[in-house]
């Protein structure tokens, strides 16, 4: 039984090469493949480009609202594997004809696109693909950290951004991506660094220490009358400390 696979991944994991190469195999073996692509991807028209300069012409352009079944059923039944790139732009409806096509025809489909856009959502196709594909295959490629890359952020004129449409390509109007892993998209994207999601943390561990000091030296230096009072607004602190620290280890601590 044939199956529809879904090789997503942030940009420049290989996607596209993978395919042409995928293509190749194919081919040299004596066996027939058709590439097909979204319209809306406007990078080379009705060519694949790769990053690292490889070309070929695609088979055929699915425009954004057709009706895919039309074209899948005139698929003659000595293509041995469809090859679909950018897969992310196609509709539910486009990957759910990809389907029908891999099981009622018994020939193998095999999608590659993006997981997600540059503000973390999944695209219409890559959702549906995660929800229907036989086989998921994630391909890698390095963060600016070294870490592995998962996200794409945009980057236009220079600054990286979380708002736009989800769809500007690649190399218009100024717009840029670059693929980050999870912690840098937080910092680079969304401004959040790891000091800052600490801080409130930070700050009830420091007056956790305080308290504590001041318990000690409450039990070593007062009077008894001195001790009694102190210790009361000690319990008032520690009260207060717990109420903040309920959700972690440290109230573990304060008893
Ligand atoms: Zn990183």
């Amino acid at each position: 039984m044939n199956k529809l696979y879904y090789r997503y991944g942030a940009m420049n994991s290989g996607k596209t090469t993978l395919l042409l190469q995928v293509a190749h195999n194919y081919e040299e073996r004596g066996m027939k493949v058709l590439i097909l692509k979204p319209g809306i991807d406007t990078k080379g028209d009705n060519k694949i480009v790769t990053r690292i300069g490889l070309e070929r012409e695609v088979d055929y352009l699915i425009h954004p609202d057709e009706d895919l079944s039309i074209y899948l059923k005139s698929i003659s039944n000595d293509i041995s594997c469809v090859l679909v790139d950018e897969s992310q732009f196609l509709s539910k409806e486009q990957i759910d004809e990809l389907y029908k096509f891999t099981k009622l025809k018994d020939i193998s489909v095999i999608c590659y696109g993006l997981r997600s856009d540059f503000k973390t959502n999944a695209f219409p196709g890559s959702k549906r693909l995660f929800e229907i594909a036989d086989v998921m295959e994630e391909m890698y490629t390095t963060c600016r950290c070294g870490k592995r890359a998962k996200f794409n952020a945009r980057i236009v004129n220079g600054e990286f951004t979380s708002s736009g449409e989800q769809v500007a390509i690649d190399g218009e109007n100024e717009v840029k991506y670059e693929s980050l892993c999870g912690k840098c998209y937080l910092e680079k994207v969304l401004k959040i660094t790891n000091y800052d999601y600490n801080k409130e943390n930070n700050s009830i561990k420091d007056r956790l220490i305080a308290y504590k000091e001041e318990l000690e030296k409450n039990n070593k230096e007062s009077s008894s009358t001195l001790k009694k009072y102190r210790k009361s607004i000690l319990v008032k602190i520690r009260n207060e400390l717990s109420e903040n620290l309920h959700k972690n280890d440290y109230t573990r601590k304060l008893k």
